[in-house]
């Protein structure tokens, strides 16, 4: 192996390498609705710690989609929606919480309100902006695409030998770098990056198998969901470069919508010439955990912002939906009818989306 340049410094390795070795069950924790990089940072963290003979489990605030679900060991991930008391238990009893590729407690619903509760160490692997401040040890590098990008340079300071780098751990840790940057077409422009990737490979990642595993997995009702998008709800604002998309509960069921199907619907406006900047919006439920922030409204609109080149969306994301995320993808929400959001977004847009910034 090549080594890489030193991204996270000797100190908080050791530091990490402390808290692994005084920890015998281990919690790992992700963020809402997970995405490859939270699926896979979490797994990777989970089988990396299993060969060093920890017991750890992985614990999500709600289900994952399907074309995840072969992830090794994804299946024994513990959803908080539905199986809190066994959660509680493992959270009371860990040594160490792990939390990959979220920033801040509120990520996670009544999940993040548990885990402030422990007395236990925490530590935090993410890559967005801002992390919040309650972990005992926190690896924070927003300019790394993915946090499995991270994870990799974590396990593979932590334990140099490429044969500690298993199949499982690599195959996780691939699937993320790959969804958080489109398929490498993203964030992706540094040779190190090819060089991780060839390491992986070498673990034994398969990486055709792993893209039409993610990519090629729609259902016939999503890959219609899709369609519908593009030729009945897309609008398109051109003097600002900006499409949006917004979709009712209604739109939704008509499709037998189901966890993940929204995934990716975004992106597709960006494919048109002179589309800069792209704005998704649904409608969900409230869910019992999140009453609190609610206001009282039952209904919570999710809403998804891409754009590319220097043109970020995340201010407009915390300022306009209070919520954040990277600079050409971030997300916030709105609690009220869809109506509102979408007025919402037509108030304001035009102050945000002014084209390329220095
Ligand atoms: P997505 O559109 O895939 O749901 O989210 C894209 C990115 O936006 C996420 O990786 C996350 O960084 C950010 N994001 C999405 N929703 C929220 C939110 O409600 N609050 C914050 N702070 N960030 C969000
Ligand atoms: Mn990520």
């Amino acid at each position: 192996m090549n080594p890489l340049t030193p991204v996270i410094s000797p100190a908080q390795i050791d530091a990490v390498r402390q808290l692994i070795n005084e920890a015998y069950q281990v919690v790992v924790l992700t963020h809402m609705s997970p995405d490859g990089d939270a699926m896979g940072s979490s797994l990777a963290m989970r089988h990396y710690l299993e060969g060093l003979g920890k017991r750890v489990s992985v614990v999500v605030p709600n289900s994952f989609p399907d074309f995840l679900a072969w992830l090794p060991k994804a299946n024994e991930h513990i959803i908080y929606e539905s199986q809190r008391q066994d959660a509680d238990a493992l959270l009371e009893q860990a040594d160490l919480v792990i939390c990959t590729d979220f920033n801040d407690p509120k990520r996670i619903g009544a999940l993040g309100e548990k885990m402030l509760s422990l007395s236990c160490k925490k530590m935090m692997i993410d890559h967005h902006l801002f992390p919040a401040d309650f972990p005992d040890l926190t690896i924070s590098y927003p300019a790394c695409p993915s946090t499995c990008e991270l994870v990799y340079r974590l396990i593979t300071c932590l334990s140099p030998l490429a044969s500690n780098l298993s199949p499982e751990i690599a195959t996780c840790i691939y699937t993320g770098m790959m969804t958080d940057t489109g398929n490498f077409s993203f964030n992706s422009n540094y040779p190190e990056m090819y060089q991780i990737v060839g390491e992986l490979v070498a673990a034994g990642v398969n990486k055709d198998e792993i893209y039409n595993r993610v990519f090629n997995a729609y259902s016939a009702d999503r890959m219609r969901l899709m369609g519908y998008c593009l030729y009945q709800k897309m609008k398109i604002f051109p003097e600002h470069h900006t499409a949006l998309i917004y979709l009712s509960r209604k739109e939704l069921y008509r499709f037998n919508f189901q966890s993940g199907d929204a995934e990716g619907i975004v992106n597709l406006p960006l494919q048109i010439k002179d589309v800069h900047y792209s704005v998704f919006m649904r409608e969900d439920k409230v869910n019992p955990t999140e009453l609190a922030l609610s206001g009282g409204s039952k209904t919570k609109i999710k809403i998804s912002l891409r754009s590319q080149g220097n043109r970020p969306v995340n201010v407009f994301a915390k300022d306009v939906f209070g919520g954040g995320g990277h600079a050409n993808a971030s997300g916030g929400e709105y609690y009220g009818p869809l109506s509102e959001a979408v007025q919402r977004f037509k108030d304001h847009y035009r102050e945000y989306f002014t084209g390329e910034v220095e």
